[in-house]
């Protein structure tokens, strides 16, 4: 008998995480115990942006260090989990059939947006991965439908991760070790909650009249996509569970957040 997985939402925030035992890292150290061991992992990462859904179908994806400025420690890393072709292509094929055109790489690897959260979930490296892009030009409708469209992957052993961030803003990190978050930011993540816990897939879709804040906590949009393909793949259950609350550099809300199996 299969599975049928959850569909998640990760907050993945500074690369540190995969060596920084800060609270989301020792979270998603246990994430996998949780969760089981799914077939393979769908993974939406806010790190691959393109015109239109792209999936890794690659067999052996590297592992890409999209990031500068980090400890030498962080490059050394590697996360050898093999790719999926078969899955990448069953995923190409439900999204055309919601009239979503996607295409299929096969040079791209693993983004840190991947194997960050994925280096702790599974640490062996023993679950294939494949990786879907995000489209910040197109809105969280869009995102959703995407998701609604791989919906049928979780009862088929798959899990569909989506690691972003779920507030983002680059520009006012305040790097240090003080847990406490500024006040928009804690803001905008109380609302985020009880818009997933209760459900409200209208209230999420119109994040950015309805959120507080919604500009200045996403000064663009890649990094909160992911949790739209998520709650797409959720289909008629849209009550998440909250996974995970807390918050790192001041601005970056850690939540994450399951969409339980009906
Ligand atoms: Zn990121």
């Amino acid at each position: 008998m299969t599975t049928t997985f959850s569909s998640v939402f990760v907050s993945h925030g500074a690369p540190t995480l995969a060596v920084e035992p800060e609270p989301a890292h020792d979270f998603l150290a246990g994430l996998g115990t949780t969760l089981g061991r799914p077939r393979a992992v769908l993974c939406v990462s806010a790190h691959w942006e393109t015109d239109q859904p792209a999936l890794t179908a690659n067999d052996r994806p590297a592992t890409i260090h999209d990031f500068s400025g980090f400890p030498a420690e962080l490059y050394a890393l590697r996360y050898p989990a093999p790719g999926d072709g078969t899955l990448a292509a069953r995923a190409a094929g439900l999204l055309a059939g919601a009239s979503i055109e996607a295409s299929l790489d096969a040079t791209r690897g693993l983004d840190h947006g991947a194997w960050v959260p994925l280096s702790l979930v599974y640490p062996d490296a023993g679950v294939p991965v494949v990786q879907l892009s995000v489209q910040p030009h197109r809105d969280a409708a869009h995102h959703l439908a995407v998701g609604r469209a791989l919906q049928p992957l979780r009862d088929e052993g798959v899990l569909v991760l989506g690691s972003g961030g779920a507030t983002h803003n680059l520009g006012e990190v305040e790097w240090g070790d003080d847990p406490s978050p500024s006040v928009h930011v804690r803001d905008f993540e109380r609302w985020l909650v009880a818009a997933v816990t209760s459900g409200s897939v209208d209230e999420l879709v119109g994040w950015r009249e309805r959120a507080p804040d919604a500009a200045r906590i996403h000064p663009t949009t890649e990094h909160f996509m992911p949790l739209f393909v998520a709650l797409g793949a959720a289909g008629a259950s849209t009550r998440a569970t909250v996974l995970h609350r807390s918050f790192a550099y001041r601005v970056l809300a850690m939540a994450a957040f399951a969409w339980p199996a009906a």
